[in-house]
């Protein structure tokens, strides 16, 4: 990993706060300039968040085995995504793959820090292309210079838009086919029959995992992205971060939500019924063309006229996501799995469609 990083954040001293400094447990704290008042409450807001999530680490080993020494919590994935982009990717210099379609944040984060992308597309089922990335990876070698590399691969599984998981032993080719940095990104992996990539870190140490809270966990609001990677990229990704990224509400959230994981079980049971419920009875609406197969809590459904049905189900205060531009997804929607009211709302709807927009 070491060759692949930025030589700025190789060589960084990092930012040393009060919290880092003095570890032990003290009765007087005068060492980070906090106000000594909690004017909401005692929950200890004056106070600085730990930098390093301890304590919500320790549950993220215990309640999903995401080992502690081996994990970063991140304000969102996004923060995550854009930290890994900071840390290995020289602006104007070094280069990303992604496979299209696919999960909109790395381009964003890639154009932020003025990294080239280099597009691999799905194939049109939303499979790996082997032949693409093989040809590609090839040229790219030989075209590599000092001042100029791919560093990083972006694997979505379950990939957004498309909601198809992709097979471990898939995964695991790319891992041995790529010697950048390969991040699967495993936001959706809750909801997936497939297995995660971590089992395949300990052969490929340049391997990095992403989870969020976000979706199964249902704290898209707290913002709690984690990275699973090898100790020693954590341990530089732990240096460069924010040092207070997380908010101690956040940690304190994620952690009860996390201890008290009974209703996200049951949760996940009843969206995946759901999903199937919703499978079956959208194909009978006559505007659907297909349902794309989903190991996530969303379907990409094809429909005569993705457009204008997009709009008049937004005239009926119902949205969904109109992915018709992205690669391959012409006249797709994208549809979250939403509640008993909700799926069923979206259903009538669907259902009245006459295939025009009202008025527009
Ligand atoms: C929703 C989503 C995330 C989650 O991002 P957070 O910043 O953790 O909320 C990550 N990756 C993908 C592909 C997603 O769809």
């Amino acid at each position: 990993m070491k060759e692949l990083l930025r030589d700025n954040i190789a060589n960084l001293i990092p930012y040393s706060c009060a919290r880092n400094d003095f570890k032990g447990k003290a009765d007087v704290y005068l060492d980070a300039n906090e106000n000594w008042r909690d004017y909401v409450g005692d929950k200890n807001r004056n106070r600085y968040p730990d930098p390093l999530c301890t304590v919500l680490r320790t549950a993220l080993d215990e309640v999903l085995g995401l080992p502690f020494s081996h994990t970063v919590v991140g304000n969102g994935s996004d923060e995550i995504i854009d930290n890994l982009f900071r840390m290995f990717c020289r602006p104007g210099k070094d280069s990303v793959i992604i496979m299209p379609p696919t999960y909109g944040a790395y381009r964003v984060f890639a154009d932020i820090n003025d990294v080239a992308v280099r597009e691999i597309s799905l194939t049109e089922d939303f499979a790996l292309d082997f032949d693409a990335l093989i040809q590609y990876l090839k040229q790219e070698k030989l075209e590599r210079t000092a001042d100029s590399r791919c560093k990083m691969l972006f694997i979505c599984s379950p990939n957004n838009p498309s909601g198809n998981a992709f097979p471990l032993d898939q995964i695991e080719r790319v891992c041995s086919l790529f010697d950048g940095i390969t991040i699967v990104d495993e936001a959706y992996f809750d909801f997936s029959p497939y297995a995660s990539a971590l089992t395949l870190q300990e052969k490929f140490p340049n391997l990095v995992v992403l989870r969020t809270l976000s979706k199964c966990w249902a704290l898209a609001n707290a913002r709690v992205g984690i990275c699973i990677a090898s100790e020693e990229l954590c341990a530089v990704m732990a240096s460069m971060k924010y040092p207070y990224n997380v908010p101690g509400p956040s940690q304190e959230i994620a952690l009860e939500v996390l201890k008290e994981a009974s209703p996200v079980k049951a949760g996940l049971t009843s969206i995946l019924a759901a999903r199937k419920m919703m499978e079956k009875e959208l194909l009978q609406i006559p505007c659907v063309e297909k349902i794309f197969p989903s190991d996530s809590n969303f379907l990409l459904v094809r429909v005569s006229d993705a457009t204008a049905l997009y709009r008049y189900l937004a005239e009926n205060g119902i949205i969904v996501r109109n992915r018709s531009k992205e690669k391959y997804c012409a006249n797709c929607l994208r549809i979250t799995v939403g509640n008993e009211a909700e799926n069923n709302a979206l259903l009538t709807c669907m259902r009245e469609f006459k295939g025009v927009s009202n008025g527009k």
